[in-house]
């Protein structure tokens, strides 16, 4: 290989980027067929070794995959709407303190296989923080699955009725976080209430579960419409986890005066 000039042929008169072009394009690396003539003129300009380059490289096309691995993991987990941790405003949500969830950004919550659950009125920022915590865990490299606690009741119960409940539990169980959003809004039957229980034990010590509710624990009786299950299940969500009390008014309703009619507005969140 000549080393002064920046023509793009080899030693046998080959032509290199159209070469280069071919076998990025059979190794289905897109990020290195782009980067690689770039770096090139760069490694010229900056004198790299070989090796430099080729690490540059490499690490350009390792970087896009493992971007599109998270953006595929965040898809498939199916969040309602996508939140970021960077997006809460810790100063209109003043019962949360920034480190708590700095430091659940970490996510040692998962390694540790803890639980999360975030109590408080709608609009508070429960949904939120529990996208933007498993957002995290998607980029991460965790796989996530998120559903509300009618739809998890409702995919269990399909299961059951299948036969495949515990096959559905074992698949599940893979996931090293699930959410289960607004426990609380719909209350379950009690056949509905028993699978909700076996897949939240099912968990227990072994994989995380973020949960949010509107209702304090002390209502969950009503929800599951039994103290002793309620309280079986709490037992277990709750004892490692970081359990977030969040209060104030719906962010929903922020700058607008709730005693007049609201100003015409156009946002439908
Ligand atoms: P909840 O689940 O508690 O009912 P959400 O998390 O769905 O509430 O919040 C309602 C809306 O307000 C969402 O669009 C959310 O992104 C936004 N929101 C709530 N709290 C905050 C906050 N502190 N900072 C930024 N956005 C917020
Ligand atoms: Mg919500």
């Amino acid at each position: 290989m000549t080393t002064t000039n920046s023509k793009k042929t080899v030693g046998t008169g080959r032509d290199v980027t159209s070469e280069i072009f071919f076998l990025t394009r059979a190794l289905k690396a897109p990020s290195l067929r782009e980067a690689a003539s770039r770096l090139a003129e760069r490694a010229r300009a900056e004198e790299w070794s070989h090796e430099e380059y080729l690490a540059a490289c490499l690490q350009r096309e390792v970087a896009a995959r493992d971007a599109h691995g998270a953006e595929g993991r965040i898809r498939a987990a199916r969040f309602p709407a996508r939140k970021s941790l960077e997006d809460f405003d810790f100063d209109h949500q003043r019962s949360l303190k920034r480190e708590t969830i700095a430091h659940l950004g970490t996510l040692d919550f998962i390694a540790g296989k803890e639980n999360v659950i975030f109590l408080g009125p709608p609009g508070t920022g429960k949904t939120h923080l529990a996208t933007g915590l498993a957002i995290r865990a998607c980029q991460a490299g965790h796989r996530v699955a998120f559903a509300t606690a009618a739809q998890w009741v409702a995919r269990l119960l399909d299961a059951h009725n299948a036969g495949k409940l515990s096959e559905e539990l074992t698949r599940l169980g893979r996931y090293p976080l699930i959410v289960v959003d607004e426990v609380g809004y719909i209350p379950f039957e009690p056949e509905a209430a028993n699978l909700f229980f076996q897949f939240i034990s099912g968990r227990y010590e072994r994989a995380s579960v973020i949960v949010t509710s509107n209702k304090p624990f002390g209502r969950w009786g009503e929800v599951f419409g039994d103290d002793t299950v309620a309280a079986a299940m709490i037992d277990r969500l709750v004892h490692h986890a970081e359990v977030i009390s969040l209060r104030g008014d719906s962010f929903r309703m922020r700058g607008r005066d709730l005693g007049r009619v609201p100003p015409a507005e156009t946002s439908n969140d």
